[in-house]
């Protein structure tokens, strides 16, 4: 064994040894969830704050203007048949969504199976359907979330424009479960404001059953979320200082929000941690490094990205140098490999090291997109790098009260820290990005 391979191998061991970022996980997950524009999400954040200074890192918040929506009562549904209710549906609201009137709201439905069916479909006074599963042939749900996704957040303004009154999709969900997902939906100017909800995969199948024997039935819905006024909230910044070149930064983040139905222990605790206990393992190991190691928790990825946004204004203010960027968004399930944004040279380069990840059952490295986060520092002339974890399960929980900390194993979630340091580790040490040498 050559010393790299050493000294990865003691990443991997003190990393599944101490499983430290799995205890601070559960630690996150046990404050509640982190919406942002939330007074929790804000607090979870300052109490992270006080655990990194106690570690010695060098910390600091950047303010970052929220938006606020709060999504109210508990929302209800049901299947109304000549008049009575018949069947109550498990719903959510989406994310921005208005609310319905205070009695609720109940209207006929039209079912959708593909956006090329709208323009035939009198949709007037009615509730939009929406029901296009995630295609389960895919073997990356990533990608068949991506398909699917367009009647999350265009759903409403496309039913508005013909009519509708109200719209529910179905979850994107890549199992059937009574589980309904939430996400962010979108407006636009001029188009009225339609309530807009999720409804369980069990239940969007249930009702598109019930619709071919009775397409007479109705949908009540009642939901009480709404909009405030934008709030301050932070992304925090811990830096571990580089020994030759400190103002050369590789930076590691997540995103430290989340949805409001379960912990977002998945979504993007793990990414949070990983990228935390990346900097943890460096420390406590003491490898070298040339580059200052940035962490960041940017706040605010879900509801339109301000964190990120701001981090990288304030980046291009200070000329700061971003030589590498790696994100961890994708869960904490085993990690299988890299998503390499990057020009071709570079993608080549991050491919030899697969040899050193080989015995950690690593072996993806493709090229591809990296984060939504880090995407925003711009690409060019930068290594932005995505962690890949095996995604057959992270579409089961995302955005669902089924993202609680049940849903994370602490080894798992490990496997994905140590990768991250190994990485950062090899990156810094062959000097492989953009003017390094
Ligand atoms: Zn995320």
């Amino acid at each position: 064994m050559d010393s790299t391979h050493q000294t990865i191998r003691s990443i991997y061991n003190l990393a599944l040894t101490e499983q430290q970022g799995y205890k601070w996980l559960k630690e996150l997950c046990s404050m509640g969830p982190r919406l942002s524009g939330s007074d929790q999400a804000t607090a979870s954040l300052l109490h992270f704050k006080k655990k990194i200074d106690s570690l010695g890192f060098e910390s600091t918040l950047q303010s970052v203007t929220v938006p606020k929506w709060v999504r109210g009562a508990q929302e209800t549904a049901w299947i109304v048949r000549e008049g009575k209710k018949v069947e109550d549906l498990a719903i959510t609201a989406l994310g921005g969504s208005v609310a319905t009137p205070n009695n609720g709201l109940i209207a006929g439905l039209v079912e959708i199976s593909s956006f090329e069916q709208l323009d035939s479909l009198n949709l007037e006074g009615k509730i939009a359907f929406y029901n296009i599963p995630m295609d389960p042939t895919y073997i990356s749900t990533g990608f068949a979330y991506g398909n699917a996704v367009k009647q999350r957040w265009a759903g409403a303004i496309e039913a508005s424009k013909r009519g509708a009154v109200g719209v529910v999709i179905r979850s994107l969900s890549s199992s059937i479960n009574k589980y309904p997902h939430t996400g962010s939906m979108s407006y636009e100017e001029g188009t009225k404001k339609i309530p807009a909800a999720a409804l369980s995969t069990f239940h969007a199948e249930l009702l598109s059953k019930e619709l071919r024997k009775n397409p007479a039935l109705k949908l009540k819905m009642n939901m009480a979320c709404r909009w405030y006024d934008s709030v301050e909230s932070y992304n925090l910044i811990a830096d571990l200082k580089g020994s030759e070149r400190p103002e050369e930064l590789i930076l590691v983040s997540g995103h430290f929000d989340s949805w409001d139905l379960g912990t977002g222990a998945h979504d993007d605790g793990a990414g949070s941690m990983h990228a935390l206990e990346s900097l943890y393992l460096y420390q406590k190991l003491s490898l070298p490094h040339k580059r200052t190691l940035r962490l960041v928790f940017y706040m605010n990825e879900e509801f339109g990205l301000s964190g990120a946004k701001a981090y990288a204004k304030m980046s291009q203010a200070k000329k700061l140098k971003h030589v590498i960027a790696i994100e961890s968004d994708g869960g904490g399930f085993t990690p299988k490999g890299f998503s390499i944004q990057s020009s071709k040279e570079m993608v080549e380069r991050v491919k030899t090291y697969r040899d050193y990840f080989e015995p950690y059952g690593i072996y993806q490295f493709a090229s591809g997109g990296s984060g939504a986060d880090i995407s925003q520092l711009g690409s060019d002339n930068k290594l932005l790098i995505g962690l890949r974890p095996d995604n057959h399960r992270y579409f089961e929980v995302h955005h669902s009260a089924l993202d609680n900390i049940k849903a994370v194993n602490a080894r798992e979630l490990t496997m994905g820290s140590a990768a991250l340091t190994a990485l950062i580790y090899l990156l810094d040490r062959d000097d492989v990005c953009f003017n390094c040498d």
